[in-house]
């Protein structure tokens, strides 16, 4: 397969195909437009993957622009964390960092050219009367009593409000296009309102702020953009993007194109909804490992090529869909089935004395069960291991293929042991299983042909490290939470289990930037923030194989 055929295709890229191939455009320039108002969450990554691919695959170019005029709301964190992000996803960015506010000045410059065109007016309603006189779908709006003010007039009011003479609310300039459109946002929409607030980026230069309708389209202009894409949310706004295009002195004209959302099953995507989560302490932060930001899908382990191969794999249409969280499970999963290193770890211990054997031996074990090239690990075997309390039964059938007493079962990597007694405490509970193993089986089967079919895992009582191990779950119980009542009702209570284990000792030397597969269990990473060589801490990214089905039905 060549590059070229690697490649998604996608409506988008077939639009630009055409645009090259007609000689509309000699190159494409796309761009990312967040609001810094949250981290970055997996459906930002489908825009980025959208927008950065496209300028990779077409030698284009993409601008990382923040878009930035509601000050109250963002914040200089969320514009750190969202460029370390898109760089964690393996994009750069075209030049320097761009900012809505960098046009601050070319922007109100516009304005008056509209207010000078007879085209927008300073409005003194309130909103409640500007919704009011807007109508409904199925009637239409009412014309102000301003919206017939002198070109003069608004000159000077427009003035008066960047001036900071109208308190918040009490002015706005508003576009004059037509309040009977069938598009409710051409019903005369709000250009610039006033806003008292510090701005991240201008500080206190700024009194009015313009909104997004008016800011987005004349940014992607003033940066030569050539196909802007967007959510399809967005698609009536279509017009107002080209309306305000069409009616100010302005050169390139860039084309919005819209691309459904991507919508994930037992999580939310909505910014607003994963802030409550993190303000009212309902998740650890914003890069909480059950949270669907970059940040949290990167601290839960997954790689960003397992992301990058999620957003190919769901493609990009104007069907509106719901994915199942499985499916983005799945990309890291092959990925790390491909490239983590295996170990093993207990999570839930129960001791195992192996009476016969002498003190302690040194085992050398394989990282990777089909790729000899990743080497080989000391693993110490001694005398006393912990073995999972669930691979160990009194009595079992057939069915069941690891240590039963009076039977056999292979240890990996090492040997073949034999559960002979057990001993438990005043509640019946087993608090050790003495063994005895046979010293002919290390790598090989028991040479008079009987036959162990089961092998489990272990490791050392003595020389194994403690660790905590945090077992997450879906983060809600159902589907879709946007659609309850209450979301936040729909938290699954078992999302996060913090269980207390033990790994063997090589992890003590594990970094957070690589999984590893525990050995049966699933795959994992050591936590970024909480983990310490005095305190390991493991998160699972996500298990061998899924679940959730089965224990949801
Ligand atoms: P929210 O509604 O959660 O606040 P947003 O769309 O307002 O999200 P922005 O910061 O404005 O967030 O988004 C930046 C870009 O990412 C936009 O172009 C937007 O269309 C895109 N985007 C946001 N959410 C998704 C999603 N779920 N799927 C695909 N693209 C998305
Ligand atoms: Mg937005």
């Amino acid at each position: 397969m060549t590059e070229a055929e690697a490649r998604p295709s996608n409506f988008i890229r077939q639009i630009i195909d055409k645009d090259l191939a007609d000689g509309k455009h000699n190159s494409v320039h796309t761009r990312f437009p967040p609001e810094p108002n949250g981290y970055l969450h997996i459906g930002h990554a489908k825009s980025i993957c959208l927008n950065f691919g496209i300028a990779q695959d077409y030698q284009g170019q993409c601008n990382l622009r923040f878009d930035d005029t509601n000050p109250e709301k963002e914040d200089i964190e969320y514009v750190d964390s969202i460029k370390s992000d898109v760089q964690w996803l393996g994009f750069e960015w075209s030049g320097d960092i761009h900012y809505s506010s960098n046009y601050f000045d070319q922007l109100h410059g516009y304005a008056i050219e509209l207010i000078n065109k007879g085209l927008a007016y300073v409005e003194e309603l309130s909103a409640e009367q500007i919704r009011e006189y807007r109508g409904t779908l199925v009637a239409p709006g009412k014309e102000s009593p301003y919206r017939t003010r002198s070109i003069e007039e608004n000159l000077a009011l427009f003035e008066k409000m960047r001036a900071g003479g109208f308190k918040e609310g009490e002015a706005c300039l508003r576009a004059k296009i037509d309040m009977s459109s069938s598009f409710m946002v051409m019903r005369d929409p709000v250009l610039y309102r006033v806003r008292f607030a510090t701005h991240h980026q201008t500080g206190d230069k700024w009194c009015i702020y313009p909104m997004y309708d008016f800011t987005h389209c004349i940014s992607d202009a003033l940066e030569g953009i050539t196909h802007s894409l967007c959510t399809l949310e967005f698609q009536d706004n279509r017009r107002l993007y080209d309306w305000v295009l069409e009616n100010i002195s302005i050169e390139c004209q860039p084309h919005q194109y819209e691309f459904s959302r991507l919508n994930l099953e037992n999580t939310v995507m909505s910014k607003r909804k994963l802030s409550q989560l993190v303000t009212e302490n309902l998740v650890n932060g914003w890069d909480d490992p059950r949270m669907p930001t970059i940040s949290g899908l990167r601290r839960r382990g997954f790689t960003p090529a397992s992301v990058r191969e999620f957003c190919k794999r769901i493609g990009v249409t104007k069907q509106e869909n719901m994915i199942e969280y499985g499916s983005l499970e799945s990309c890291i999963r092959d990925d790390l089935n491909e490239n983590a290193a295996r170990a093993m770890a207990v999570l839930d211990p129960v001791k195992v004395v192996i009476e016969n054997f002498g003190d302690e031996q040194t085992l050398e074990v394989a990282n990777h069960p089909n790729k000899p090239e990743m080497g080989t690990r000391q693993v110490p075997f001694t005398r006393e291991l912990f073995i999972e309390a669930d691979d160990f039964r009194e009595e079992a059938n057939k069915k069941y293929k690891r240590l039963v007493l009076g039977k056999e079962v292979r240890l990996r990597g090492a040997y073949v042991i034999k559960a002979e007694r057990i001993e438990k405490d005043a509640d019946g509970k087993i608090t050790t299983i003495f063994c005895s193993y046979d010293d002919e089986t290390l790598g090989k089967n028991p040479s008079d042909g009987r036959k162990v079919k089961g092998v489990i895992h272990w490791v050392s009582a003595n020389k194994g490290i403690a660790a905590e191990v945090r077992l997450y779950d879906r983060l809600f119980t159902v589907a879709n939470p946007a659609a309850a009542d209450d979301f936040k009702a729909c938290i699954n209570p078992e999302s996060l289990t913090v269980v207390q284990g033990v790994v063997e000792p090589s992890l003590i030397d594990a970094s957070a930037e690589k999984g590893i597969q525990f050995e049966r269990t699933g795959y994992f990473c050591i936590d970024s923030k909480d983990s310490s060589q005095q305190k390991l801490v493991f998160n699972r990214t996500v298990g061998l194989r899924d679940t959730w089905a089965k224990i949801s039905n």
